[in-house]
């Protein structure tokens, strides 16, 4: 696997790892796996167990992870996302190389281990209706009731089971349940189902089985089957240990994980949950799995996110057992970091407001030198022409300034990016609308390169482009997702009440002729406007679509800041 950029931050399940390697428990071998089920495709949440995974295995001398796919729900699952979650997997920078497993290959010794639950009756076939199940399985606060079935024999349990995979009944008619206690305080330690009857082809093993495995079943013995030795989990899966910790008991595996339990990433502003996300995709709130705006993989891969800033992000925000929200301003912190220190730095306009300066040579064009990265300046230059006729951003004038307002008004003079000192003349409004529609400049031509030879100082610079030079592009500009920090926080609410109508904005871009062709994944730092990746399933050499990825303002680190303050007050 890739290496983390850092040294990994000790948290309670490194140093339980820790502890065990040193006092050679399995060995001092560390084994741990990436268990997705293929029913979505991956989001950033999944990317924090995949780091946390990997990572300790990696750490470890002769750690392994796997990846393996609880595949036992055919119903729900499609190659599709087998597919997706592999790339995902992989452009995050980790590498399974030969453990790629999948449940469905265990089909058989799943079903054996059932088989031998039957012959220490310890499960039974209930014929009991889906809905009749549910009744007898009683609440928190009160026992549920045992199945009429609980006491069949075990050869008759041995034949009903042989039957059901025979295929000889129909769906729903017969469960395999573990013969454990219905009065458990724990729900989950009722008679849980371990096997049901559903006719549904499966991605992998197609109509070989119309009998599938629960997932509590496969997933825990699978676990052990591959010799897992720290089974690293959500904190909801903590009642399923008891029921996990039971199954292997029972059938006296070698291999018994230990279960870990932490804290999953909840993002502010989004949602993290493959079933309300397949929600927006299938009532096409979103263009798909991949739209900028998701939390998935792919759509942060699509929106200009590097495998790197994620791995870093999941670094900071830690591993414990605590719920909490994590800001989504420290992935965008993230992901800037990583791209100041490389994205090429271009110009382009989101607003154009037109500009003519009258006092430059009408046929004349110059190339002017542009620093590909000022804060490296090992990084090249490279020409941009400018012209008589430019546009600047419509922000960046006003004919009546406030106090504050630095940047061009009338009878003021500011730089242009790289170009010449520039001061404002005349204002050209609409008639009918009064918006001004251009404005009249003149420039100084000593100010070649944006100084001026008499140390005269203006007060701010102008990104731009040149009329006759730029590029018609698109740029999609992005907003959160949701307009509620927690859309999910109210039970009864559907979430996606709060969709926010205004996440996605399209604008016509004009962009410096430097570059024509970018080739879609490209990533830029478009001046004073954020980052931009070319898209990667619009973008074409005729028409270049730019998602923005991220603006500059950090609001990170002045939310940071006016934390400070407050604690300060304190
Ligand atoms: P979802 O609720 O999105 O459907 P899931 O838990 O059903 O998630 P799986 O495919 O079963 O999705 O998840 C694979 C692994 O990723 C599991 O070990 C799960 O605990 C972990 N995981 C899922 N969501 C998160 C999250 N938000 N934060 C951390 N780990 C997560
Ligand atoms: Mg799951």
């Amino acid at each position: 696997m890739t290496k983390t950029e850092s040294t990994p931050a000790l948290n309670f399940i490194r140093n339980i790892v820790a502890r065990d390697v040193k006092a050679n428990k399995n060995n001092g071998l560390v084994a741990t796996r990436f268990p997705p089920e293929p029913n979505g495709y991956l989001h950033i949440g999944h990317a924090k167990s995949i780091c946390l995974n990997f990572g300790i295995a990696a750490e470890n001398k002769g750690g392994n992870c796997n990846l393996r796919f609880d595949d036992t729900n055919p119903s729900k699952e499609d190659v599709e996302y087998v597919e997706s979650i592999k790339e995902d997997v992989r452009w995050l920078g980790f590498d399974w190389d030969d453990r790629l497993f999948y449940a469905s290959d265990y089909f058989e010794q799943l079903y054996q281990y059932a088989v031998q639950l039957i012959k220490a009756g310890k499960a039974y076939v209930c014929s009991l209706s889906a809905d009749e199940i549910r009744e007898n399985r009683g609440t928190l606060t009160k026992p549920g009731k045992n199945s009429p079935y609980r006491t069949r024999s075990i050869e008759e349990n041995l034949a009903l089971l042989e039957r059901m995979r025979a295929g000889e009944f129909e769906d729903g008619s017969h469960v395999l349940r573990a013969k454990i206690d219905m009065a458990s305080p724990n729900v989950l330690m009722r008679d849980p189902t371990l096997y049901r009857i559903r006719r549904v082809p499966h991605h992998r093993t197609g109509d070989k089985w119309c009998i599938y495995p629960m997932y509590d079943f496969a997933h825990c013995l699978s676990d052990s089957i591959e010799g897992i030795t720290h089974s690293l989990c959500t904190l909801e899966f903590e009642i399923n240990r008891q029921l996990y910790d039971w199954i292997l008991y029972e059938l006296s595996v070698d291999c018994h994980p230990q279960q870990i339990e932490f804290a999953r990433l909840n993002l502010s502003y989004t949602v993290l949950s493959k079933r309300k996300l397949v929600e927006l995709v299938e009532g096409g709130y979103i263009s798909g799995w991949d739209d900028p705006r998701m939390p998935t993989i792919s759509g942060l891969r699509r929106r200009g996110y590097t495998p790197e800033s994620i791995r870093n992000f999941c670094e900071r925000i830690g591993v414990a057992r605590r719920d909490s929200i994590v800001d989504v301003a420290l992935l965008e912190y993230s992901i800037r970091e990583d791209l100041n220190k490389w994205a090429p730095r271009v110009m382009g306009v989101l607003r154009p407001l037109r500009v003519v300066i009258d006092n430059y040579p009408e046929d004349k064009v110059e190339e002017l030198d542009a620093l590909n990265n000022p804060e490296d300046p090992a990084m090249d230059t490279r020409k941009v022409p400018f012209s008589r006729i430019i546009y600047i951003e419509q922000d960046d004038f006003q004919e009546d300034p406030p106090k504050k307002f630095f940047r061009l008004a009338p009878g003021r003079e500011v730089r242009l990016r790289y170009a010449y000192f520039i001061k404002c003349m005349e204002v050209v409004k609409d008639e009918k609308t009064d918006k001004v529609v251009e404005l009249h400049c003149t420039y100084d031509p000593d100010t070649r390169g944006g100084s001026s030879p008499d140390g005269r100082k203006v007060k701010a610079t102008l990104h731009w482009v040149s009329e006759a030079h730029a590029i018609k592009a698109e740029a999609r500009l992005y907003d959160h997702l949701f307009l509620l920090e927690n859309p999910s926080e109210e039970k009864d609410v559907d979430f996606k009440k709060s969709f926010n109508p205004n996440s996605l904005k399209v604008l016509s871009f004009l962009v410096e002729p430097s570059l024509e062709g970018a080739a879609p994944g490209n990533i830029y730092q478009f001046e004073r406007l954020g980052y931009f990746c070319v898209d990667s399933v619009d973008s074409t050499d005729k028409s270049l679509v730019f998602n923005r990825t991220v603006t500059l303002r950090d609001t990170w680190a002045r939310l940071q800041k006016s934390r400070k303050n407050e604690q300060k007050k304190r």
